[in-house]
């Protein structure tokens, strides 16, 4: 694609050329089929349009300092997505067929893989739907497996920068025993309501409390959160919060190499003023270093930088894992698999 400009894409959809579907039916799942049509034909009684049986994924292709195209952690989210299916009562996807589908549908659309140093990736999004008809509630009894891309735009345009956050006391994304652990649709139309209000005020990002005391950080709306203090690497533990692959590795790489203390555990909204530096981690941007953080019950805000630089564990760790995804830096815990 020659007449694609790299840099100033965003992150938004773009029609490539393939995508994967795979259906489970009669029992067992069906053969890879290879697409090129955006559509999908779908009865209007199947569960995931009446009763959320939807779940998702999100990962990248990152095209390699020595031209070879890498997918991140892929099992990884192979094994998150069978959790979802389970939680749902879904059919789970085989890790070995989802991989299979993200190898296919990324070599299927090789020339929509931002060249490197562009800062550009191929986001990949799998997704699975129960498509059987029903209307009594009650799982489908049928299933649909896709997997599309779509080529995403550096995720920051002029370098690392820090953003606002807003704690939102007023709504809730998932509750204490619910759905917030597995990354299904339904949270994300739960959370709709909190961006608009955050976005509305003028803060980029949104900072969960657990829903039953308001006592506890759970995480940002699309992305874990984390913190640094006294050489600790903060993150909360909780069930309403997704497993966020990119804190996994982020965990992984501040212990071994920067040689930081790890605690998962409850952390509390009253430790907001203690952190030394505190971000968001997720697949699109890999760490939002966090500039502030504004309470409306409190009308404080706390503030972790001045001016627009990220702290230096955050700005460490971020170089450190896009390093190894864009094939910079050894890959020393085997995260890329080839395509
Ligand atoms: C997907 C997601 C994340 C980030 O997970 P990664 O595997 O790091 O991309 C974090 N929080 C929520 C709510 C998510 O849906």
């Amino acid at each position: 694609m020659d007449n694609l400009d790299w840099r100033n894409l965003g992150f938004g959809y773009m029609k490539t050329d393939y995508n994967v579907r795979c259906y489970y039916r009669n029992g067992k799942w069906g053969r890879l089929e290879l697409h090129s049509d955006e559509y999908v034909p779908m009865h209007m009684a199947a569960t995931c349009l009446h009763y959320g049986q939807e779940a998702f994924e999100g990962q990248k292709a990152f095209m390699g300092k020595d031209g070879k195209v890498r997918v991140f952690r892929v099992e990884e989210n192979a094994r998150r997505m069978q959790s979802s299916a389970d939680y749902l009562q879904m059919q789970p996807v085989p890790v070995e067929l989802f991989v299979e589908a993200v190898k296919t549908v990324v070599d299927a659309n090789r020339r929509f893989v931002p060249p490197y140093g562009t800062g550009a990736t191929l986001y990949i999004r799998p997704l699975l739907i129960g498509s059987g008809a029903k209307v009594g509630v009650s799982p489908a009894d049928e299933y649909l497996f896709i997997v599309f891309v779509t080529p995403v735009g550096p995720y920051y345009k002029e370098g690392f920068r820090p953003i606002r956050v807003m704690i939102d006391r007023d709504h809730d994304r998932a509750a204490p025993h619910g759905t917030g652990h597995v990354k299904a649709g339904g949270n994300y139309g739960a959370s709709l309501i909190s961006e608009e209000v955050a976005h509305k005020r003028g803060y980029p990002g949104i900072l969960y409390l657990d829903s039953a005391e308001k006592k506890y950080i759970d995480e940002c709306g699309t992305s874990n959160f984390f913190a640094i203090r006294d050489g600790k690497y903060i993150t909360p533990h909780s069930h309403s919060i997704l497993p966020s692959i990119t804190n996994m590795s982020l965990r992984t790489i501040a212990e071994q190499e920067l040689g930081l203390g790890i605690e998962q555990r409850k952390v509390e909204a009253a430790e907001l003023p203690t952190f030394e530096e505190v971000g968001c981690c997720g697949t699109a941007a890999v760490i939002s270093p966090i500039k502030s953080i504004y309470d409306p019950q409190s009308d404080h805000t706390y503030v972790y930088c001045d001016g627009d630089e990220a702290g230096p564990v955050c700005t460490r760790l971020f170089h450190r894992l896009q390093g190894i995804q864009f094939g910079e830096s050894e890959d020393s815990y085997g995260w890329m698999t080839e395509v």
